[in-house]
């Protein structure tokens, strides 16, 4: 049976979609999480194992005391309340990349809960209820292509057993397939300002499954959810959602029942598929991990590692817009990483004119990116750069007009500010009072109309003069000056 996934609007409009995320994120521990074995992505297959990891009888686990202070660290930045005690559970399931036939997880007492994060996208904001925040090892990967014999056998690398990782659950608090992606992107942000984890999605150190269910609109009942798994990025998380949001509805409008059950999602063919069925679901028996001892962290520990946390994306937002003059726009260009907005303040501060750092930052390098559809790490001209040619501008030695044809420069040679400057001769508006005296006498001699009028009263006529005076010394005059001079010789 084809699923067209394309219910007519009235459908649509008929129920609402309820949305929950899990996101499993990898540490950036040097070690795993219960042994020394390294965490290093890309090594020879089962290089960086050991009796532990491999789960040999008789070998015991030992807590990584960083995995703990980079779990808590994250917690917190998600507004999560920490507990003092929690306890590690052993997940029982079968499979060949977990060689303990259990994972080390957190079930009934986690690490941290009742967080949240805001999102404001389009203007208004929704808070997003984070339900729990727990620490727990990876498993291992199964390898089904790449080998020769690969369509009989599957190789196994161990190397990522052990590795630690946290799990971030929502509320289903989650209307649409945008707040999805949304929630996603302000996750990673934050994340990537703790500096616990390089949210690199290709090798796996972010990864997602949604919950989604449907219901008639207004209902309170959540109806049978299904699970998505697997999906390697933001946008295919986002398509999935709209796919599966449109099946479900199908479903129920042709008098179907939603069964619940794991899909997996085909980006190439834009579907998802049903993987098992509740009936194959796992029962995990969960239980105490009798080898660890409760995880405490305890007010002094907690108050250590809430000393550590860097100033949050939002935050900074909110005060580069209060204490530069910029708007919400630049401010969330500036602060896609907190090394580029530590750079931006770093130049704005160093400049004599923050001000002008933030100006020119807008005017003249987002437009230049925008138009090469480039971000701002890609920019030719760094934040120390803008700041030396915000300083040149503020001192008089450089135009306005002229630095745009620097940065113009900068940009067709990918080169930073100071190397093009240095190229260019260093150039200099002209301040050279007597040739400009000399100009200003041609442009006189050459408009004794103008002269006359200006004379007569239309002082507005200056701007022409200035104009013209500019133009002769191709953009080199310093304006004011020429400004000042014409006067003098008008009057
Ligand atoms: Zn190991």
């Amino acid at each position: 049976m084809s699923t067209t996934a394309h219910p007519p609007d009235a459908a649509r409009t008929a129920y609402e979609p309820v949305i929950g995320l899990e996101v499993h994120v990898q540490l950036l521990t040097a070690s795993k999480i219960f042994c020394s074995c390294s965490t290093r992505f890309g090594a020879p297959p089962n290089t960086n194992v050991c009796p532990v990891c491999l789960g040999m009888p008789g070998a015991l686990p030992v807590l990584n005391r960083k995995a703990v202070e980079f779990a808590t660290r994250a917690a917190m930045a998600l507004n999560c309340r920490i507990n003092e005690t929690s306890i590690f559970a052993r997940k029982n399931y079968f499979y060949p990349d977990l060689p303990k036939g259990y994972q080390i997880s957190q079930y009934d007492k986690p690490l941290a809960e009742h967080g949240f994060i805001d999102l404001s996208a389009n203007g208004s904001k929704k808070k997003i209820g984070i339900t729990r925040v727990h620490l727990e090892e990876d498993a291992g990967k199964s390898l089904h292509e790449g080998f020769p014999d690969s369509d009989e056998k599957t190789a196994i690398d161990l190397n990522r057993t052990g590795v630690p990782l946290i799990e971030i659950v929502s509320e289903p608090d989650i209307a649409t397939p945008d707040e999805a992606y949304e929630y996603l992107t302000r996750l990673k942000e934050i994340i990537l300002y703790t500096a616990v984890s390089d949210c690199n999605m290709e090798e796996g150190s972010l990864r997602c499954d949604a919950n989604v269910s449907i219901r008639p609109r207004g209902r309170k009942e959540l109806g049978t959810k299904a699970e998505i798994k697997n999906v390697n990025s933001f946008r295919f998380i986002r398509e999935a959602l709209v796919y599966e949001i449109a099946r479900q509805i199908e479903v129920v409008q042709s008098g179907g029942e939603i069964v619940q059950e794991t899909r997996l999602y085909n980006a190439h063919e834009g579907r998802t598929y049903s993987m098992r069925s509740k009936e194959q679901a796992h029962d995990y028996r969960y239980f105490p991990e009798p080898d660890l001892l409760p995880l405490v962290v305890d007010k002094k520990w907690q108050a250590e590692i809430a000393d550590t946390l860097p100033e949050l994306p939002e935050a900074l937002r909110a005060r580069l817009v209060k204490e530069y003059g910029i708007t919400e726009y630049d401010a969330q260009v500036l602060t896609v990483s907190g090394a580029l907005a530590g750079q931006f303040e770093a130049a704005a501060m160093a400049a004599k004119n923050p001000k002008r750092v933030a100006n020119l930052v807008q005017s003249e390098l987002l437009g230049r990116l925008k138009a090469r559809n480039a971000g701002v790490e890609q920019s030719p001209i760094s934040m120390k750069g803008v700041a030396a040619s915000a300083d040149l501008v503020e001192s008089g030695a450089i135009s306005g007009k002229m630095l745009k044809d620097l940065y113009d420069l900068c940009f067709e040679r990918t080169k930073d500010f100071p190397d093009v400057y240095e190229e260019e001769g260093r150039p200099q508006q002209s301040t050279d009072t007597s040739a400009l005296e000399k100009i200003i006498d041609e442009i006189m001699a050459a408009n004794p109309k103008q002269v006359e009028q200006y004379r007569a009263g239309k002082k507005t006529m200056i701007g022409f003069f200035v104009g013209q005076v500019m133009k002769a010394s191709k953009g080199q005059a310093n304006p004011q000056l020429v400004n000042e001079l014409l006067t003098r010789k008008l009057e």
